[in-house]
């Protein structure tokens, strides 16, 4: 039964990689289609009454409702719990649903939060503006050092929330040293692994709980649409995060399950490919301007703990001129190819100024402490050649007295 091998874990989770990524999850319909079909459906029709009663008794197998289950969406979620190497996997609307859910689901009034202070924007809000209103204190702290972990833990902290590497800043965090020191408190660590996905690093391998995605990004990788994921254990999967978005309802659409399922039959060749375009470009940076903040760079401080953790370094970096947000700006508007834009893991080389976009809804004082300057400008290297890359930057940074 060739059709159904994809979903067969105990054949799925020998492959390797590449394959899972082409072929894991897929469950062909009677027709044999050799792409996953899209079943655009919000219900499920039944043969009789009493089989409508024995799936909603939970005593027969099927779906009822596509805020509960649906094909696609579970075709992809299984393709990103195998890439991802973690028992289970709910997909949801976009990264920030993913990441709202995967904090809620566990925590209630009087809980405590340790979270990295170099973060997206909005995960930043969620930390210091959402938990807090729901009487969930936080603490932000610089997670590049483990001990600060410690320092901020209290008896009722319950997660620690960060993301390797940081936006924008690409600070790292030690992986097996925070996960580590959660695992010996019995507080849940939340890893965010936008920037990275499975293919570059893969956090539960280094002792992390629950490793949440913005799927837009890399997954997808042709900014075409939002999508979000949490990875974890069965038991937090199926006994914590279910119930709460089951019932809230941020539930990815099947036609966005399927284009991400598409990106991710790339991801590791379009990954690989963009880490080292980003490495060359680096390279080029380096000799042109301030500071290149890129953590396949020698120059980076935190270089061989990234090395150490993950398989390449990803498609995203940044720099830093030395003309404030008037040089930043003059650079920008002087590309001709790389496009001003703040998404990242596209195909398409894009730059934005993180200061006045990204970030631009956090205060002055929280941009200094993470480290988000005016000098500051942040580029997704896409599939292009990188040398006209180089050269569009060239030309840019001429332009601007650079
Ligand atoms: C983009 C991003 C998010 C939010 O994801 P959306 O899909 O835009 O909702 C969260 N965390 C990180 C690190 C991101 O880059």
């Amino acid at each position: 039964m060739k059709r159904r091998t994809g979903q067969d874990r105990a054949i799925t989770q020998n492959w390797r990689p590449a394959t899972q990524a082409v072929r894991g999850g897929t469950a062909r319909s009677e027709f044999g289609e050799t792409s996953e079909a899209i079943f655009l459906t919000s219900g499920y029709a039944y043969d009789c009454a009493e089989d409508a009663a024995a799936r909603f008794r939970g005593d027969q197998q099927g779906m009822t409702y596509s805020r509960l289950q649906n094909p696609t969406v579970q075709m992809l979620e299984q393709r990103i719990a195998l890439l991802e190497g973690a028992a289970a996997c709910r997909t949801m609307a976009s990264g920030m649903a993913a990441m709202t859910a995967a904090l809620l689901c566990q925590l209630q009034t009087g809980d405590h939060v340790v979270a990295g202070r170099a973060a997206f924007g909005s995960c930043r809000w969620l930390v210091d503006t959402l938990l807090p209103k729901f009487g969930i204190t936080t603490t932000v702290i610089d997670a590049r050092d483990p001990q600060a972990f410690i320092d901020a833990t209290r008896p009722e902290t319950k997660v620690y929330f960060f993301e390797t590497p940081a936006n924008p800043t690409m600070d790292i965090v030690d992986l097996a040293a925070v996960c580590g020191i959660a695992k010996e408190r019995g507080i849940v660590s939340v890893v965010d692994n936008a920037f990275a996905t499975p293919v570059l690093q893969r956090p539960l391998e280094f002792g992390a709980d629950v490793v949440a995605y913005s799927a837009t990004k890399l997954m997808d990788g042709q900014g075409r649409v939002l999508a979000g994921a949490v990875c974890g254990t069965e038991e937090f999967v199926e006994n914590t995060l279910l119930a709460f978005i089951r019932n809230t309802g941020p539930t990815l659409s099947p036609f966005n399950a399927w284009v991400v399922m598409k990106g991710l039959e790339t991801l590791d060749l379009r990954a690989r490919r963009q880490s080292d375009s980003a490495l060359q470009v680096g390279k080029f940076l380096e000799g042109r301007v301030q500071r290149v903040l890129h953590p396949g760079l020698p120059s980076h401080p935190q270089h061989n703990l990234a090395m150490a953790q993950m398989n390449a370094t990803g498609p995203i970096f940044a720099f830093e001129v030395d003309g404030g947000r008037t040089q930043a700006h003059g650079l920008l508007d002087a590309l001709e190819l790389i496009d001003i834009s703040n998404n990242i893991g596209d195909s398409r080389s894009l730059m934005t100024h993180p200061s006045s976009t990204t970030h631009a809804g956090v205060s002055e004082e929280v941009r200094t402490d993470m480290g988000v300057t005016e000098n500051m400008l942040r580029l997704n290297v896409g599939l292009e050649d990188p040398l006209d890359l180089i050269d569009d930057l060239d030309r840019a940074l001429k332009a601007v007295g650079l």
